[in-house]
């Protein structure tokens, strides 16, 4: 805290800007970076920028890793970054910067909020759902093992020690933010052992701790289509690893896109906000990429130093950020992948200028 003696004799109390790391990655990273920097600055919001570089990007820059010690270290000592898409080769070469982030800093919860926008398109209205992720285990670690030449496995690993933190932290997540009802995707039926675990502590959790809120068991497959059916009758989706990355560009499709979708990881000392979608390379570089799912993940990480580091200042600047961007789309100032006319910087421009004061 900065404590400012005013003229009149007033105090006037002003938080210190908060050092938060920002990874602007690969692809389309930079550039929608630059265009959320710009537009947090424009809300005055209390945070100072420390670049670090991840991915592709970092290898470029000469690095020897892409996910240089230096960056891990820089969100270890700051505790909060915002970062940009990392390319993720597709059956071959390095391993996902995405994932090693989330185990280096132990992020055991994705929290991706899809939710219907005013002059966003979409076949759905009055979508308002969040999906909470396991981020650390399940088939989506990539644990694979050549056995034979002709015999490959993939490891779904399951611990009792991250189900139960991830159900504990659904229900606590869903309490603390008025939410009336939990649905856990699983495919128990089949993984009767890995699923079957995290149900169990879902059931425990809910009958020890969480009565008031409401409780189902959907099956994946049978979830799928009933997000596409009525995505109104979901409130919090609770997943394992995998099923929680398939559902969020699912979801993401329910409200428009994946321009519109963004993201937190949350761990017990650390956390990192990004868009759900990836690093876009059949688009990166011209400067049509819509940086509203990065905005709204920057937006996420000002609410969380309002809500966890007491700073209301960066509380204000959320609520200022969404209202511009709100307007902004109402107004149908737009990006081409929702149907409208601007560029990244375009956009940008158009929340900064419905800003306020
Ligand atoms: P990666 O390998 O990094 O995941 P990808 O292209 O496989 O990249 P996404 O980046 O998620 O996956 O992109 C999927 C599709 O959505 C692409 O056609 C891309 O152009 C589009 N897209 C993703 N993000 C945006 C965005 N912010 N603005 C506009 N289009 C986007």
């Amino acid at each position: 805290m900065v404590k400012l003696e005013g003229g009149g004799g007033d105090t006037i109390r002003l938080m210190a800007k908060q050092k938060v790391v920002l990874i602007p990655g690969d692809g389309i990273g930079p550039e929608i970076s630059d265009a959320v920097v710009r537009v947090l600055e424009g809300a005055g919001a209390p945070v100072v920028f420390e670049m670090h570089l991840a991915g592709v990007a970092a290898l470029e820059a000469g690095m020897d890793d892409v996910l240089p010690e230096v960056t891990v270290d820089a969100i270890l000592q700051r505790g909060v970054a915002l970062k940009g898409p990392c390319t993720t080769p597709i059956g071959e070469g390095f391993s996902s910067v995405n994932v090693g982030l989330r185990k280096r800093l132990d992020l055991w919860a994705a929290v991706r909020p899809v939710k219907s926008l005013a002059g966003v398109e979409s076949r759905y209205e009055g979508v308002d759902l969040i999906i909470i992720r396991e981020n650390t285990e399940g088939l989506y670690s990539g644990v694979e093992n050549q056995v034979t030449s002709e015999v490959i496995i993939s490891m779904k690993v399951a611990t009792r020690k991250a189900c139960k933190r991830i159900a504990r932290g659904a229900f606590r997540f869903a309490n603390r933010n008025g939410r009336k009802k939990v649905s856990v995707f699983h495919k128990a039926n089949i993984m009767k052992m890995t699923d079957g675990l995290l149900l169990d502590l879902c059931r425990m959790v809910h009958a020890e701790d969480y009565p008031n809120i409401e409780y189902e068991e959907v099956i994946v497959d049978a979830g799928s289509m009933r997000l596409v059916q009525d995505p109104t009758q979901f409130d919090i989706i609770l997943c394992e690893n995998l099923y929680g990355d398939i559902m969020s560009d699912l979801c993401a499709g329910l409200v428009g896109g994946l321009g519109v979708t963004p993201g937190g990881n949350y761990g017990d000392e650390r956390v990192v906000f990004e868009a759900v979608h990836g690093s876009a390379p059949d688009i990166a570089g011209k400067g049509v990429a819509n940086p509203l799912a990065l905005l709204m993940s920057a937006k996420m990480m000002l609410e969380y130093l309002g809500d966890y580091k007491g700073n209301k200042e960066a509380a204000a600047s959320a609520k200022r950020i969404e209202s511009a961007y709100l307007a902004a789309l109402e107004a149908g100032e737009k990006t081409g992948d929702l149907g409208g006319s601007l560029d990244t910087q375009g956009f940008a421009d158009a929340v900064i200028k419905r800003l306020g004061s």
